[in-house]
């Protein structure tokens, strides 16, 4: 004969619920010492499972997402950067650009924040349940190219056309040479209408020709990427370089200043 206990951890086996089992006993202690009801007893256990689930649910994807490092939009201050208009990023996170397949841009120099905000608006769209990838746009043609030589090149285009939402950073840091204009033309062109793109760069639209070496090609990426668009365009100074003056490595001309604890 089976007992009670097996015959539970069984049917939770078979659920695939794992929360529950952990935490049954205590619940079920509770519930008898303060008169719980049945119910009431049974929606905690499954609000429990649910809450693990759904942890379990965001781990997962925001490790597939290849994200860089994990900073939310809380994390960011507006004060520090005012070029930025905060409203405008409040309603960029509803992610209706997602919705709509819309791209954004933000544009700027090192250190404004370009990344973190890219970071923020895909934590989000994962808590929203859209797909992300994240990759520099190095890394992106990098890989095209060498799946083209292992034959694996249609795998990997599915890749970047897949996720509802595509990342690319750094744009504009490495020029490309022909094959990898290419492929970046070929994934922009993929995605055109169909999946929404956030971009990041350091170079203003006007000098994008330099980077594909090839202004006919710059054109006509820029023209599928920005037909249906959003450019947020950060001027101010780095971020980084404000925590290397706070830290005391960068002196104002005519002081003497200790580093700070
Ligand atoms: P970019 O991509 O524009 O070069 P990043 O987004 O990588 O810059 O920012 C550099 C570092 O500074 C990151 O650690 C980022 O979290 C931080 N940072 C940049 N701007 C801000 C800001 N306004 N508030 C808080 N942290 C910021
Ligand atoms: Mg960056």
């Amino acid at each position: 004969m089976i007992g009670l206990q097996e015959r539970l951890e069984d049917a939770f086996h078979q659920f695939g619920w794992t929360r529950i089992p952990e935490v049954l006993h205590h619940h079920a202690e509770e519930a008898s010492k303060h008169n719980i009801s049945y119910l009431e007893f049974l929606d905690k256990l499954l609000q429990e499972e649910l809450a693990a689930k759904w942890d379990r649910y965001i781990r997962t994807r925001t490790r597939l997402a290849n994200l860089p490092f994990h900073k939310t939009l809380d994390q960011f201050d507006f004060r520090f950067q005012p070029s930025i208009d905060e409203r405008r990023i409040r309603d960029l996170a509803t992610l209706r650009f997602i919705e709509h397949q819309e791209n954004l841009i933000f544009l700027g120099p090192p250190g404004v924040g370009k990344t973190h905000l890219a970071v923020a608006l895909a934590l989000e769209a994962i808590k929203q349940r859209y797909t992300v990838y994240f990759t520099t746009a190095h890394d992106l043609v990098q890989t095209l190219q060498q799946a083209d030589q292992n034959h694996t090149i249609k795998q990997k285009i599915r890749m970047y056309t897949k996720p509802r939402l595509l990342i690319i950073d750094e744009i504009g840091y490495r020029k490309m040479d022909e094959p990898a204009a290419h492929f970046f033309f070929q994934i922009i062109s993929e995605r055109y209408e169909t999946g929404s793109i956030i971009l990041t760069s350091n170079k203003s639209y006007g000098s994008w020709g330099e980077i594909f070496g090839d202004s006919i090609l710059a054109t006509a990426i820029l023209d599928r990427l920005l037909h249906h668009s959003t450019t947020i365009n950060i001027k101010g100074e780095s971020y980084r370089i404000k925590e290397k003056k706070k830290a005391g490595f960068f002196r104002p001309e005519g002081h003497e200043e200790h580093p700070k604890e």
